[in-house]
């Protein structure tokens, strides 16, 4: 019962007469466990103390009534508080009040953090009679503000631009980077609003912007602000809406992308163009190629090469070679029309792309010798130079990119033969050149009736746990005579036929079917991914259809996906990225395949609708590989990451591989190593035996929280031991600091909690020195001596995050505990992340330099191609042995000059198909590797030879029979 002072059951005189009379004790008693509450005499005295003020320092009345307030047990941690106490009641006598916080140890050891106020009482000749002393607990407010502060820096040194906008698109708060990045100092953009910097949003659409984002909670897209300067910066903004109270505001962070775009900018520029002559390379070439006939537009396409280049770069040097082939890059796009595609692809040869050509090709071809034809006024030299160029056109002589600018090719060895400074057509036929696709052709219409087609299926892994989360349909075919046929042999004659069309539907249906069986059979959900083909993507009603088939089957379209590679979308753009909207939109997955391996662009990627992108084994890295090949590989992780994408390995044939791609964080897999695609059962039975990959492996089993307790008393380190035993932390304990040390140095420690006396080293001393040894350790002190100074010196230098007193509060302690594991994993996390963002830095940055040096390699290759090429036709020409060169398409496409005169064979017939030009011996010949032929009424050994190398096909030779070999 807390101690009651006669004299002051009190009823104000105001206080009418019939309300409820309570007196100033029962009130003070009334006001909660959080409100300490008392009165003292004029001399300050304590003549009464509510209950809770007394529980909080464990004493009864008696022991603490008629003693002077200011050396009472709520003082007795803390001098400082004692000290101003002593101050206010000073003034308290004069009449004044005193308010100040204050810190009170209570009896468990804890310390409160406390409002307090000293008020004096008057009598009514107005003198002071009495005192109320009164106090507040604001732990809470306190450790609030203290986590508000925090925050707050945070947010200042964060190295992303933050802000605050309120509903009226004023900004209310920006951190220094965001001034920074804005040009402006905090007062200066404090006075704007989001329509002065944003360059998308004027004032009048900023209400409209606002309700989006209170509709959706959260907004993220990319726009571009003003700076002062006048320029503009695009960035990539994220919105979420907070709100506090009754207030609502916009936190919204800012990435700066000028460094991110200016890469992509020039890696797109590395891939895409020639150096020199700024116009498309070889591989933008085929890329557009492939697009304009993919629209089944007439197409002509000519292959141009300057004459005997390599003589002026021999005997001018190659600045004035470079100098000419910029002088011809500049003609020849002069001279045609400017929806035609004018490309470098190597050394001295350009190619002209003419869709829907408005005159016969041959014209132009006229018009390009003409211009080329003029003189060169370079560097004070005057430069002749002609050219002489092969046209092939589509479709009459193939539908294809690469087999147009063979073909092209061809006719351009049989211009340069017929004496170079002139354009040829190619005449041959583009069809009879492959009997054995014709037979496919046929068994594959009937394939599809006849039941030779089945789907198998590739598990499709998770880094993160392990598991199975998807399978790709693959098709086969299984041939009754053939055997086995490989879809990269049948399904480009499907595509070309049209085939595909009625087998690609077959393979949804059946897919679908299957994946809704395994749903249905309560297998674990997974994923089915069908490869589309560019014909299916090109009918209007693929979405519809797919759609149907899932609602027909009852498959939860999550769990099924689509594949499609670039090239695919380049041809029909907008029709192919309004099908994957849609069926995004259902919840279907769209990857993207072989992403490596064609017209790969990031930029590119960033305007696809897709969700996983699918990195083709040719740049799945082994362990053995070459550290760039695994930086290019986690570059292109690191830049789908940031694009939201999620990325899948393909083809991953060794345990060192999946490791590495694990730990260059790729997030799923596929291959060889885990499972070839097996028939559906197989899935099935690996599905239920819960098949995965070890956790070992990919390295993803957490760590155990470890906590190191450092107390030179038994009895103290056994009770927190039992304290904690229920946390599942890892608790090691340590009697000495020497000890602590040495655990230190054996186990991966997260957080010390140290006692400060101990002999030898104290526990500061000791927190210290973890500092510099192992500054991400969290760091606490518990003891219940407070040697004030020196703590505070540790806690400000950052050797130590708390100080706890002893005796602990269980409860509090256990949470200090939890926050400071929270906090070490927090700066983990931080820490790691920072690395990744330096990795992927530095990683650009050397596929950069990587690139630079190919180009730079490949010019060269380019300017040696010509000189040796030239050299190398020279040569055979002066033989004094006949030979002939047949392409692996079966065209004739060299004849040197003896040959040309034993085979009775004109310039002109070059690059037409041997079969028709030679002697039904020579034909025979070109099958083996030697047989004797009788030609021109002679013997000859016609030696047959295959090529490889940049060149494919036979090269023929003719020796004549001696007398010794008869
Ligand atoms: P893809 O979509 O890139 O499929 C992956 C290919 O890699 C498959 O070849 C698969 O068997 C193979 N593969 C998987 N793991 C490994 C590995 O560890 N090492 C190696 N070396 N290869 C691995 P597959 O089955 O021969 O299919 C080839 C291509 O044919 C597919 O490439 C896809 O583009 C196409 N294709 C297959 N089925 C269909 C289909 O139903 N429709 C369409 N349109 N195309 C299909
Ligand atoms: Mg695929
Ligand atoms: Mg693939």
């Amino acid at each position: 019962m807390p101690y009651r002072h006669t004299a002051l059951t009190l009823v104000p005189a105001s206080h009418p007469a019939s309300s409820p009379e309570l007196s100033l004790h029962e009130v003070m008693d009334r006001l909660g466990p959080s409100v300490f509450a008392g009165l003292l005499d004029v001399d300050g005295r304590l003549c009464y103390a509510n209950q809770a003020a007394l529980q909080a320092i464990g004493s009864t009345p008696e022991q603490v009534i008629g003693r002077l307030f200011d050396a009472t047990p709520w003082w007795q941690g803390c001098e400082l508080s004692q000290r101003r106490v002593r101050q206010a009641l000073a003034s308290a006598a004069r009449g004044e009040a005193s308010r100040f916080d204050v810190r009170i140890t209570t009896a468990s050891g804890a310390t409160l953090a406390m409002d307090f106020s000293l008020l004096p009482l008057f009598g009514p000749d107005g003198r002071v009679l009495w005192l109320i002393p009164s106090a507040r607990d604001v732990s809470e407010r306190d450790q609030a503000q203290r986590q508000l502060l925090l925050t707050r820096n945070a947010v200042e040194q964060a190295h992303d631009a933050l802000m605050q906008v309120g509903p009226d698109g004023a900004f209310r708060d920006a951190n220094a980077a965001a001034c920074r990045l804005l040009g402006l100092t905090r007062e200066q953009l404090l006075r704007l609003r989001v329509s002065d910097v944003d360059t998308q949003v004027d004032e009048t659409q900023w209400p409209l912007r606002w309700r989006e984002m209170c509709e959706r909670g959260a907004l993220r897209f990319e726009t571009s602000l003003r700076h002062p300067d006048g320029h503009e910066i695009p960035v990539d903004v994220s919105v979420s809406l907070v709100s506090s109270g009754d207030e609502i505001f916009a936190h919204v962070s800012v990435d700066d992308l000028r460094e991110r775009r200016a890469a992509e900018r020039r890696i797109q520029q590395l891939l895409q163009f020639d150096e020199l002559t700024g116009l498309p390379n070889r591989q933008l070439l085929y890329e557009r190629l492939g697009a304009i006939l993919q629209t089944g537009a007439e197409t002509g396409v000519l292959l141009l090469e300057i004459d005997r280049f390599k003589r002026i770069n021999d005997g001018l040097g190659t600045p004035i070679g470079d100098a000419v082939l910029r002088e011809a890059a500049q003609r020849i796009a002069a001279t045609v029309r400017s929806i035609d595609l004018v490309a470098r692809r190597g050394g001295d040869e350009f190619v002209v792309v003419m869709p829907a050509p408005s005159v016969p090709a041959l014209d132009t071809a006229q018009t390009l010798l003409n211009a080329i034809a003029r003189p060169m006024l370079i560097d004070g030299h005057e430069i002749h130079i002609t050219c002489s160029i092969g046209i092939a056109s589509a479709p009459a002589d193939g539908e294809h990119a690469d087999t147009l600018v063979r073909r092209a090719n061809a006719a351009l060895h049989r211009a340069r033969l017929l004496g170079r400074n002139q354009a040829s057509v190619y005449a041959g036929s583009p069809h009879d050149d492959d009997p054995e696709r014709l037979a496919l052709e046929t068994a594959l219409r009937r394939a599809l009736r006849d039941d030779q087609l089945e789907l198998h299926y590739q598990p499709q892994l998770d880094l993160g746990h392990g598991r199975i989360v998807g399978v790709e349909a693959l098709l086969r075919w299984r041939h009754p005579t053939l055997g086995a046929i490989a879809p990269d042999r049948f399904i480009p004659i499907a595509e070309e036929t049209g085939l595909i069309v009625p087998i690609g539907d077959w393979v949804l249906r059946r897919a679908i079917e299957q994946a809704a069986s395994w749903q249905r059979a309560g297998l674990p959900p997974l994923r089915m991914a069908v490869n589309l083909s560019a014909r299916q993507l090109l009918q209007p009603d693929l979405t519809r259809r797919i759609e149907a088939l899932l609602a027909a089957s009852g498959l939860d379209p999550r769990r099924f996906g689509v594949e499609v590679t670039e090239s695919m979308l380049i041809a029909n753009f907008d029709q192919a990225v309004q099908h994957l909207n849609a069926l995004r939109a259902l919840g279907v997955e769209v990857s993207l395949d072989d992403f490596g391996t064609g017209y790969s662009s990031l930029s590119y990627l960033r305007r696809l609708p897709v969700d996983v992108v699918k990195i083709d084994r040719s740049l799945v890295p082994d362990v053995s590989a070459p550290a760039e090949a695994v930086s290019i590989t986690r570059a292109i992780i690191t830049m789908a990451q940031q694009l939201q994408m999620k990325v899948l390995a393909e083809g991953v044939e060794s345990e060192g591989q999946a490791a590495l791609l694990a730990a260059s964080q790729c997030d799923q897999m596929q291959g060889y190593w885990f499972s070839a695609p097996v028939p559906a059962d197989a899935v099935e039975a690996m599905l239920r035996q819960g098949r995965q990959i070890d956790a070992a492996l990919i390295g993803r089993r957490s760590r155990q929280r470890t906590l190191l307790l450092v107390d030179d008393e038994e009895n103290i380190l056994a009770a927190l031991r039992r304290l904690l035993r229920a946390e599942g932390w890892l608790v090691l304990c340590a009697g000495s600091a020497e000890q602590a040390l040495e655990l230190m140095a054996r186990h991966e420690i997260d957080v010390i909690l140290s006692d400060q006396r101990m002999p030898g080293m104290t526990g500061v001393e000791l927190l210290r020195r973890t500092r510099q040894l192992y500054p991400e350790t969290i760091r606490l002190v518990l003891s219940g001596y407070t040697e004030l100074q020196s703590i505070t010196d540790a806690i400000n230098e950052g050797a130590i995050y708390k100080f706890l007193a002893k005796p602990w509060d269980d409860e509090q302690l256990r949470a200090h505990l939890r926050e400071a594991f929270a906090m070490k994993e927090m700066t983990d996390q931080n820490r790691r992340l920072g690395l990744e963002v330096q990795a992927a830095n530095r990683e650009l940055a050397e596929l950069n330099r990587r690139l630079q040096t190919l180009l730079s390699a490949q010019r060269e290759q380019n300017l040696r191609e010509v000189g040796s090429r030239e050299a190398a036709q020279e040569l055979l020409d002066a033989m004094p042995v006949p030979m002939l060169g047949v392409d692996d398409e079966g065209l004739l496409v060299f004849a040197n000059a003896p040959a040309r005169a034993l085979c009775g064979l004109a310039g002109e017939r070059l690059g037409e198909p041997a079969g028709e030009q030679l002697a039904p011996s020579l034909r025979q010949a070109l099958e083996g590797t030697a047989m004797l032929v009788t030609l021109a009424g002679r013997r000859w050994w016609a030696i047959s030879r295959l090529l490889d190398g940049n060149a494919r096909g036979r090269l023929l030779v003719l020796l004549p029979q001696t007398e010794a070999s008869k």
